[in-house]
Protein backbone atom coordinates (compact mmCIF):
# COMPACT_ATOMS: atom_id res chain seq x y z
CA UNK A 1 0.00 0.00 0.00
CA UNK A 2 0.78 3.40 -0.78
CA UNK A 3 0.43 6.82 1.58
CA UNK A 4 -1.56 10.05 0.43
CA UNK A 5 -2.61 13.20 1.96
CA UNK A 6 -6.10 13.22 3.19
CA UNK A 7 -8.53 15.90 2.05
CA UNK A 8 -9.07 18.84 4.30
CA UNK A 9 -12.41 18.54 6.21
CA UNK A 10 -13.16 22.01 5.32
CA UNK A 11 -12.20 24.24 2.57
CA UNK A 12 -8.33 26.01 2.64
CA UNK A 13 -9.72 29.60 3.19
CA UNK A 14 -12.52 27.89 6.08
CA UNK A 15 -9.83 28.65 8.51
CA UNK A 16 -9.70 32.24 8.31
CA UNK A 17 -8.52 34.78 9.73
CA UNK A 18 -6.85 32.34 12.27
CA UNK A 19 -4.79 30.45 9.61
CA UNK A 20 -4.60 31.96 6.36
CA UNK A 21 -5.45 30.30 3.01
CA UNK A 22 -1.94 30.25 1.35
CA UNK A 23 -0.54 28.83 4.17
CA UNK A 24 -2.96 25.87 4.23
CA UNK A 25 -2.46 25.18 0.24
CA UNK A 26 1.01 25.59 1.14
CA UNK A 27 1.25 23.81 4.33
CA UNK A 28 -1.32 20.82 3.04
CA UNK A 29 -0.59 20.62 -0.58
CA UNK A 30 3.12 20.78 -0.46
CA UNK A 31 4.73 20.04 2.85
CA UNK A 32 2.35 17.33 3.93
CA UNK A 33 2.86 15.58 0.15
CA UNK A 34 6.45 15.41 0.62
CA UNK A 35 6.64 13.92 3.81
CA UNK A 36 3.75 11.06 1.99
CA UNK A 37 6.25 11.04 -0.81
CA UNK A 38 9.42 10.13 0.98
CA UNK A 39 7.57 8.13 3.26
CA UNK A 40 6.78 5.78 0.25
CA UNK A 41 10.21 5.87 -0.92
CA UNK A 42 11.63 4.64 1.87
CA UNK A 43 8.70 1.97 2.43
CA UNK A 44 9.79 0.98 -1.16
CA UNK A 45 12.88 0.06 0.22
CA UNK A 46 11.29 -2.06 3.07
CA UNK A 47 8.28 -3.44 1.71
CA UNK A 48 8.03 -6.07 5.07
CA UNK A 49 6.32 -2.33 6.32
CA UNK A 50 4.13 -1.66 3.90
CA UNK A 51 1.29 -3.53 5.25
CA UNK A 52 2.13 -2.11 8.82
CA UNK A 53 -0.60 0.46 10.19
CA UNK A 54 0.42 3.94 10.36
CA UNK A 55 0.49 3.42 14.05
CA UNK A 56 1.97 0.52 14.42
CA UNK A 57 5.31 1.84 11.93
CA UNK A 58 5.76 4.78 14.48
CA UNK A 59 5.59 2.32 17.54
CA UNK A 60 7.67 -0.19 15.83
CA UNK A 61 10.67 1.94 15.00
CA UNK A 62 13.20 -0.01 16.70
CA UNK A 63 12.28 -2.68 14.09
CA UNK A 64 13.51 -0.50 11.20
CA UNK A 65 16.98 -1.45 9.33
CA UNK A 66 18.96 1.61 9.67
CA UNK A 67 18.64 2.03 6.23
CA UNK A 68 15.02 3.61 6.34
CA UNK A 69 14.76 4.32 10.09
CA UNK A 70 15.39 7.51 9.78
CA UNK A 71 13.19 8.27 6.63
CA UNK A 72 10.69 6.55 7.97
CA UNK A 73 10.74 7.76 11.50
CA UNK A 74 10.54 12.27 9.93
CA UNK A 75 8.13 11.63 6.99
CA UNK A 76 5.80 9.02 8.91
CA UNK A 77 5.90 11.20 11.73
CA UNK A 78 5.38 14.07 9.54
CA UNK A 79 2.30 12.37 7.58
CA UNK A 80 0.77 11.25 11.04
CA UNK A 81 0.74 14.38 12.86
CA UNK A 82 -0.35 16.99 9.86
CA UNK A 83 -3.02 13.92 9.48
CA UNK A 84 -3.80 14.54 12.76
CA UNK A 85 -3.94 18.01 12.99
CA UNK A 86 -6.18 19.15 9.96
CA UNK A 87 -9.22 16.78 11.96
CA UNK A 88 -8.04 18.94 15.67
CA UNK A 89 -9.39 22.12 13.33
CA UNK A 90 -12.62 23.28 12.85
CA UNK A 91 -13.87 26.95 11.28
CA UNK A 92 -14.39 28.68 14.29
CA UNK A 93 -14.09 25.72 17.07
CA UNK A 94 -16.23 23.54 18.56
CA UNK A 95 -17.96 23.30 21.46
CA UNK A 96 -15.98 21.58 24.17
CA UNK A 97 -18.45 19.31 26.18
CA UNK A 98 -19.02 19.37 30.45
CA UNK A 99 -17.02 15.79 30.14
CA UNK A 100 -14.19 16.88 28.58
CA UNK A 101 -13.93 19.83 30.53
CA UNK A 102 -14.10 18.11 33.51
CA UNK A 103 -11.21 15.84 32.92
CA UNK A 104 -9.34 18.79 31.85
CA UNK A 105 -9.92 20.45 34.91
CA UNK A 106 -9.09 17.25 36.96
CA UNK A 107 -6.37 16.99 35.20
CA UNK A 108 -4.43 20.34 34.96
CA UNK A 109 -6.53 22.37 37.54
CA UNK A 110 -9.04 24.16 35.17
CA UNK A 111 -9.58 24.70 31.29
CA UNK A 112 -7.52 27.92 31.27
CA UNK A 113 -4.66 25.93 33.17
CA UNK A 114 -4.46 23.27 30.71
CA UNK A 115 -4.45 25.51 27.78
CA UNK A 116 -1.59 27.99 29.69
CA UNK A 117 0.45 24.94 30.14
CA UNK A 118 0.05 23.87 26.11
CA UNK A 119 0.54 27.42 25.30
CA UNK A 120 4.08 27.24 27.36
CA UNK A 121 4.91 23.99 25.43
CA UNK A 122 4.15 25.70 22.17
CA UNK A 123 6.61 28.83 22.98
CA UNK A 124 8.84 26.72 24.73
CA UNK A 125 10.01 24.32 21.46
CA UNK A 126 13.47 25.51 20.25
CA UNK A 127 13.46 25.47 16.29
CA UNK A 128 10.61 23.25 14.91
CA UNK A 129 8.35 20.56 16.44
CA UNK A 130 5.07 19.92 18.12
CA UNK A 131 3.23 20.68 21.43
CA UNK A 132 1.01 18.17 22.52
CA UNK A 133 -1.53 17.01 24.66
CA UNK A 134 -1.60 13.20 25.04
CA UNK A 135 -2.64 10.11 26.94
CA UNK A 136 0.43 9.42 28.45
CA UNK A 137 2.29 5.80 28.96
CA UNK A 138 0.36 5.66 32.26
CA UNK A 139 -3.04 6.50 31.30
CA UNK A 140 -2.69 10.29 32.27
CA UNK A 141 -3.84 13.60 30.50
CA UNK A 142 -0.22 15.08 30.14
CA UNK A 143 1.13 18.35 27.82
CA UNK A 144 4.07 17.44 25.97
CA UNK A 145 6.20 18.60 23.03
CA UNK A 146 8.36 16.95 20.63
CA UNK A 147 11.27 18.00 17.89
CA UNK A 148 10.97 17.75 14.31
CA UNK A 149 8.30 15.46 13.18
CA UNK A 150 8.44 12.95 16.00
CA UNK A 151 5.09 11.58 16.88
CA UNK A 152 3.75 10.75 20.69
CA UNK A 153 2.93 7.06 18.46
CA UNK A 154 6.81 6.85 18.66
CA UNK A 155 6.71 7.03 23.04
CA UNK A 156 3.87 4.61 23.31
CA UNK A 157 1.32 7.84 23.88
CA UNK A 158 -1.90 8.22 22.51
CA UNK A 159 -2.16 12.43 20.78
CA UNK A 160 -4.68 13.72 21.52
CA UNK A 161 -4.37 17.39 20.48
CA UNK A 162 -0.95 18.55 18.51
CA UNK A 163 -0.10 22.07 17.33
CA UNK A 164 2.39 21.99 14.84
CA UNK A 165 5.35 24.80 15.74
CA UNK A 166 6.91 24.86 12.47
CA UNK A 167 7.64 27.65 10.58
CA UNK A 168 6.08 26.72 7.81
CA UNK A 169 3.03 26.56 9.96
CA UNK A 170 2.69 30.28 10.66
CA UNK A 171 5.38 32.36 9.01
CA UNK A 172 3.82 33.98 6.36
CA UNK A 173 0.69 35.38 8.77
CA UNK A 174 2.72 35.74 11.88
CA UNK A 175 6.51 36.24 11.12
CA UNK A 176 8.24 35.38 14.08
CA UNK A 177 5.02 36.17 16.18
CA UNK A 178 4.64 32.74 17.76
CA UNK A 179 2.05 33.59 20.42
CA UNK A 180 0.01 35.04 18.38
CA UNK A 181 -0.34 32.03 16.10
CA UNK A 182 -0.65 29.78 19.33
CA UNK A 183 -3.50 32.35 20.42
CA UNK A 184 -5.30 31.67 17.00
CA UNK A 185 -5.20 28.33 17.36
CA UNK A 186 -7.08 28.41 20.43
CA UNK A 187 -10.11 29.54 18.62
CA UNK A 188 -10.36 26.49 15.84
CA UNK A 189 -9.91 23.74 17.94
CA UNK A 190 -12.07 21.21 17.13
CA UNK A 191 -12.84 19.55 20.86
CA UNK A 192 -15.25 17.33 19.61
CA UNK A 193 -12.64 15.66 17.58
CA UNK A 194 -10.26 15.58 20.79
CA UNK A 195 -12.80 13.69 22.93
CA UNK A 196 -13.26 11.62 20.07
CA UNK A 197 -9.78 10.42 20.93
CA UNK A 198 -9.97 10.27 24.42
CA UNK A 199 -12.68 8.04 24.14
CA UNK A 200 -11.80 6.42 21.64
CA UNK A 201 -8.03 5.73 23.71
CA UNK A 202 -6.88 6.24 19.63
CA UNK A 203 -5.54 8.87 17.79
CA UNK A 204 -8.23 7.80 14.96
CA UNK A 205 -5.58 8.42 12.41
MN1 LIG B 1 3.74 21.31 9.27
Amino acid sequence: MTYSVPKLPYDYDALEPYIDETTMRLHHDRHHQTYVDNLNLALEKYPEAQTWSLTALLARLDELPDAVLLAIRNNGGGHANHSLFWKSLTPGGSELSAELDGQLAAAFGSLEAFKAEFTAAAKGVFGSGWAWLVKDEDGQLAVTSTANQDSPLMLDQVPLLGLDVWEHAYYLKYQNRRPDYIAAFWQIVDWQQVEKRLKANSSLL
